[in-house]
């Protein structure tokens, strides 16, 4: 694990705060960076080998993606191309798989979009409205979907739509496609860029009329929110490491400011106001990464990992945050000012208690799937 550390760390390291500060500020895709880490073949991580992958398991991608974080970069672009592609390579025909995978792995082609969120079906998915309706050869698509980021930089979106009744269950009726979004966009697919606190090129999708090959369907009609529910443990995992790289980076940097820092004539690091924050926000990072290792053996042993994926997640995300803070405040002033980092990872970092699940909801799963309480939705 080491050598795969100092080796993610190496490519890192030729993008430094300034590149990630500028990319910031303009709004702008880490091309350089994407490109460098597909090269390297690390955003083939989870793809087998026999696709032309590195074939690591979860415990093994979710350092990669850490390291990003940890260096001061944003691991989404990076996340999102070592992950989407879970749904087809568990769901798809052989098929699909031949013809997606190795291009996945060589960066030939970006399947970076991930289409589930819509204006009225955020966090209760099963309420989607967008419709794939069967025309011979063809689906039609209408519908719109909200916040669908990296749209711009892929050539592939995995969509989830309705093709049938959510009956006699509430998750039946969902069907998953692998939308060609050349193809799409101009011809059914309207895509309008919503700009967010932090550097994540979101949109609006507005799907009138859209046709796509029948061919596009991966797995089973229906069930595409299951296929969605398979992956969900693997991203928590990953999500967590992700926290936990930011965690690293404010607790370092604060760590490294509170001592050279200099007030009243004395390191601001001497202050049990600025230490102890920094030494609670460690030992929080800390406490995440155990049950995130812990998480990702049950996952890569076969074990239910559920409880684990979800606890991972909230512990490194409120563990991410706290750091966060604790950063703000020993920056003082400075932690405000674009040129320090600290308010650029500070709103990276926010996005976690949100965004790809809520913390609300993990504690409801935690509290219905390990506790046994009754169900709040
Ligand atoms: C930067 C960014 C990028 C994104 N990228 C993507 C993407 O690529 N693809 C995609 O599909 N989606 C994406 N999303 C959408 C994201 O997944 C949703 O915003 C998220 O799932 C929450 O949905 P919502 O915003 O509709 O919140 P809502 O569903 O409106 O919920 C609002 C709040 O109420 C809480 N809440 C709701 N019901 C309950 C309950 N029963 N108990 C307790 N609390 C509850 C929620 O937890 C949340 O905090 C992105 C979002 C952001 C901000």
């Amino acid at each position: 694990m080491e050598e795969l550390r100092s080796a993610v760390r190496a490519v890192c390291d030729r993008f430094p705060d300034a590149y990630w500060r500028d990319l910031d500020a303009r709004r702008a895709y880490p091309e350089a960076f994407v490109a460098a880490m597909t090269e390297a073949g690390f955003l083939g991580a989870l793809i087998p080998a026999e696709y032309g992958g590195m074939g690591l398991d979860i415990a093994q991608t979710s350092v990669i993606l850490e390291e990003i974080n940890a260096s001061g970069g944003n691991a989404q672009p990076a996340h999102a191309q070592v992950y989407t592609m879970g749904t087809l390579l568990r769901h798809g025909s052989e098929a699909q798989k031949r013809e997606y995978l190795p291009k996945i792995a060589s960066g030939e082609l970006r399947l970076q979009a991930f289409g589930v969120t819509e204006p009225e079906a955020g966090t209760d998915t099963t309420s989607l409205r967008t419709t794939a309706t069967r025309r011979g050869d063809r689906y039609v698509v209408n519908g719109r979907k909200m916040y669908i980021s990296r749209v711009q930089h892929s050539d592939a979106m995995v969509l989830l739509a309705r093709t049938g009744e959510a009956k006699p269950r509430k998750s039946d009726g969902l069907s998953v496609f692998l939308v060609d979004l050349h193809a799409a966009i101009g011809h059914g697919l309207t895509v309008n860029p919503r700009r967010v606190m932090i550097n994540n090129v979101t949109n609006e999708l507005v799907f009138t009329n859209l046709e796509i090959p029948a061919g596009a369907l991966v797995g089973e009609e229906g069930k595409g929110f299951r296929y969605i529910l398979d992956g969900m443990n693997a991203e928590r995992i990953l999500i967590a490491a992700e926290c936990i790289g930011n965690g690293r980076w404010f607790v370092a940097r604060a760590s490294r400011r509170a001592n050279e820092r200099e007030v009243f004539g004395r390191p601001i690091g001497a202050n049990q106001g600025i230490q102890f924050p920094l030494a609670r926000a460690h030992v929080g990072v800390e406490a995440a990464d155990l049950m995130r290792f812990e998480a990702a053996r049950r996952f890569d042993a076969g074990e239910p990992c559920g409880a684990q994926a979800n606890m991972a997640l909230l512990l490194a995300a409120d563990a991410a945050w706290e750091a966060a803070n604790a950063a703000m405040q020993t920056f003082g002033g400075y932690s405000f000012d674009s040129e320090y980092d600290i308010e650029r990872k500070f709103r990276e970092t926010r996005l976690f208690q949100v965004a790809p699940i809520s913390t609300n909801l993990i504690l409801a799963y935690v509290g219905q799937h390990v506790l046994g309480l009754p169900r709040s939705f």
